[in-house]
């Protein structure tokens, strides 16, 4: 275990091979047993609790980190990104659907779980080339996105002039409807829940409280990252009505092909076109790599179409960046056309010297030769 961390199994009181399902339940029994409402007296010390068992939790019920986790301990998250719980809404928020319609939860939100509302998450799309895929690189994106306007610090209100107290719910931001026996809770349709009104309406948000903004966020992109994957920038979305709690920005990331080369999981594989004395002879190439290039020994005899594996060569595993795939070259030989005259004349030599009877080594064709 690395940086003092706390073995996850440990926190939630599970055997290591427990079942997601065991897992599930002992998560929701401490949950219980650390919430806020539980703890008056010595709130801080559950909160602490409850977070730890919140990312043991989100660690051990996602089978990819769970693995991950098995495998190499906390140093096998690295490359995760983690929710990164701040309070109890954000645990509740993220296990949400783990909590809802619980009998033993919702008696901590009277009645229907009433949550904070976030800000609306962003989604934008980043391009990568192939190299810096395999490398890890930081992409600074520009981005418009509502942020709580100056001017009236988000109350939409002119500067100068106050907000009134809403008439048609007091300033609760709720009213009761329905008639008789049978009321329900909404939120008040006069001023949408804020419990205030606006007199005049501030100039630079048009009462709003929000104006569009230029941003510019550096993204982090890991080493390792496959085409398609979606990165998770928390906080950097918009922010909520309130102005407390921003959505999060999501990146999805694309990676460009390469002219060169191709990833099949963590290896890359290129072609590399050698000539017919070459692979008769063996010889010493050069081949083009992620980093730069390496010499390569062709040894005499290699066949069209044969594998080599440059090991350590290929994409860094973006989980556990300890493994490392190869580069896996396969070779193409190439058969001379253009030939000068002298060149025929010392093939033919070459040829008289052969014995062409091959019809009886007649084989299955074999597309693809496992690289040694
Ligand atoms: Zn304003
Ligand atoms: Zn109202």
């Amino acid at each position: 275990m690395t940086d003092g961390k706390k073995d996850y199994y440990g926190l939630l009181g599970v055997p290591r091979n427990a079942s997601a399902e065991d897992i599930k339940k002992a998560f929701r029994k401490l949950a219980l047993k650390y919430h806020p409402d539980k703890n008056p007296d010595n709130k801080q010390e559950a909160e602490k609790k409850f977070k730890e068992i919140a990312e043991a939790y989100e660690v051990l019920s996602d089978p990819d980190k769970r693995a991950s986790y098995d495998r190499f301990g906390h140093e096998g998250l690295s490359g995760y990104t983690s929710r990164g719980f701040t309070s109890y809404e954000d645990i509740f928020d993220a296990f949400s659907d783990l909590f809802e319609g619980d009998s033993l939860f919702s008696s901590f939100f009277g009645g229907p779980r009433r949550r904070k509302p976030r800000g609306s998450h962003l989604r934008v799309e980043i391009t990568v080339s192939f190299r810096e895929s395999a490398s890890g690189t930081k992409k600074t994106i520009t981005l418009k996105r509502n942020e709580i306007c100056d001017e009236c610090r988000g109350s939409g209100a002119k500067k100068g002039t106050a907000l009134t107290t809403c008439s048609t719910c007091k300033g609760k931001g709720e009213v009761l409807q329905g008639h008789s026996f049978f009321t329900i809770r909404t939120t008040c349709p006069q001023c949408q829940g804020q419990g205030k009104i606006i007199k005049e309406s501030c100039q630079s948000c048009y009462g709003t409280g929000r104006v569009r903004k230029e941003r510019e966020i550096e993204i982090k992109i890991p080493a390792g990252i496959e085409d398609g994957t979606r990165l998770r920038v928390s906080g950097e979305g918009e922010p909520s009505a309130d102005g407390s709690a921003r959505g999060d920005l999501y990146c999805d990331v694309f990676v460009a092909p390469d002219t060169v080369f191709e990833r099949y999981h963590n290896d890359v594989i290129i072609e590399m076109p050698i000539s017919f004395s070459q692979a008769t002879l063996g010889a010493e190439i050069t081949v083009p790599t992620l980093n730069d290039s390496v010499k390569m020994t062709i040894p005499p005899g290699t066949t069209n179409g044969q594998v080599f594996r440059l090991k350590n060569l290929g994409f860094p595993d973006i989980h556990t960046r300890r493994q490392q795939g190869s580069q896996l070259v396969r070779v193409v030989v190439e058969v001379p056309k253009d030939l000068t005259k002298e060149q025929k004349e010392l093939l033919n030599k070459f040829a008289s010297s052969e014995n062409h009877s091959n019809i009886n080594t007649a084989r299955k064709v074999k597309f693809w030769e496992e690289p040694k």
